[in-house]
């Protein structure tokens, strides 16, 4: 028998002291509220389960967007209590979640109706959704009154509902529209004396007058900045993916020679061309562009030539020694993922969600 060989150098190392740190850092930043911590998205890219373990001690709380990503926790022995943001899709689901000691998000009125005349053993914990104008999910506001009646009318719903709303442009600091949000939501809950939740990873960094009873925070867990500038409070944040491969070739070509698909980029010098073992569907952005940045043994290179299936094409020409096998970190640490995302046109958000399955997670700590 021949040994399995060994894998491709290729991974995502995920350092769990850092996602404890930033999750500290939410509740320093709030010290008069509760932050639950939002694990959707195989939180953010980075491994759920694993997440949920490394935080259970600290979080009272999860939340995920659906079912299915609920049912994976439970199934890994996950007991703390989890918060389905879309909230339960009909009444199967929810005696399902009630069962399993679930909280929902109720958004729209069949959900109402659903909690009303569903069969459960112990009352739901409900989180009432209000549209304070994202208008994408939530009541609106001139139907919060007698949802909250119903709600309360109802033996299925547990007591303490949660009333709560989202942000639209947290993401921006000083923003007259979130502003807004906050005061429209205040006025919706006024004489309901009840807990609330509003900020996200930017209303919990940079709008102090969002934070209540329950934060939200996500993308902050991971260390990136869900900010569209570069802000000094981003800068305690600690990275907790870092995304690397290695040099598997390696040329040199003469000036005017074109590199990759679509002879994109094309060498102004003789220059020497590494090529690393990661691409498109690894989850490194295809419309990255020439010059995107990328570490070559910790050193500064550029991206030269589009991102392939599995490969990229690096113009290490500048650099130092540079051989194969040589360490690639896509991003990480020293090269914050929300730099290489707006070089590619979207943010951190996306390509930490979209490190794709065939990228082995390497868990430090
Ligand atoms: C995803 C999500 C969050 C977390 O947002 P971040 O910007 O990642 O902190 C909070 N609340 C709701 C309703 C969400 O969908």
């Amino acid at each position: 028998m021949i040994d399995r060989p060994r894998q491709r150098n290729c991974e995502a190392v995920i350092d769990l002291a850092a996602i404890r740190a930033n999750f500290e850092l939410a509740c320093r930043l709030a010290p008069d509220s509760r932050a639950l911590a939002v694990i959707k998205a195989d939180a953010y890219g980075h491994g759920a389960v694993r997440v949920a373990e490394t935080l259970r001690d600290m979080a009272p709380m999860f939340a995920v967007g659906f079912i299915d990503e609920a049912v994976e926790l439970w199934e890994a022995g996950i007991r703390e209590p989890v918060l389905l943001l879309e909230g339960a899709g009909d009444i199967d689901e929810l005696e399902y979640v009630a069962q399993r000691g679930g909280a929902v998000v109720v958004h729209r009125s069949v959900q109402l109706t659903a909690l009303e005349n569903a069969r459960v053993e112990t009352p739901v914990a409900v989180w009432l959704k209000i549209d304070t104008g994202m208008h994408r999910l939530g009541l609106p506001p001139a139907e919060v009154g007698s949802a909250l009646a119903r709600l309360r009318d109802s033996d299925n719903v547990a007591e303490g509902i949660v009333l709560c709303t989202h942000l639209a442009n947290s993401d921006i600091v000083g923003d007259v529209a979130t502003f807004r949000q906050i005061e429209f939501f205040d006025a919706c809950c006024e004489g309901a004396d009840l807990p609330q939740s509003i900020a996200n990873s930017g209303g919990i960094m940079a709008y102090p007058e969002s934070h209540r009873h329950w934060n939200r925070p996500g993308y902050m867990l991971y260390g990136g900045s869900p900010f569209q500038h570069d802000l000094p409070q981003s800068r305690a944040l600690r990275p907790a993916m870092t995304l690397r491969s290695e040099i598997i070739g390696l040329r040199e070509i003469a000036a005017g020679e074109p590199v990759g698909y679509g002879s994109r980029w094309t060498a102004d010098r003789p220059s020497r061309i590494a090529t690393a073992s990661i691409g498109y569907a690894d989850g490194y952005p295809r419309h990255a562009p020439d010059g995107t940045s990328i570490l070559v043994n910790g050193e500064a290179a550029k991206l030269a030539g589009t991102v392939s299936m599995d490969l990229i094409t690096i113009d290490v020409t500048d650099l130092g020694d540079v051989a194969l096998g040589d360490e690639v970190t896509l991003w990480g640490r020293r090269l914050p993922v929300d730099e290489v995302a707006r070089s590619a046109g979207t943010i951190g958000y996306e390509l930490l969600t979209s490190v794709s399955a065939r990228v082995p997670r390497r868990y430090v700590s």
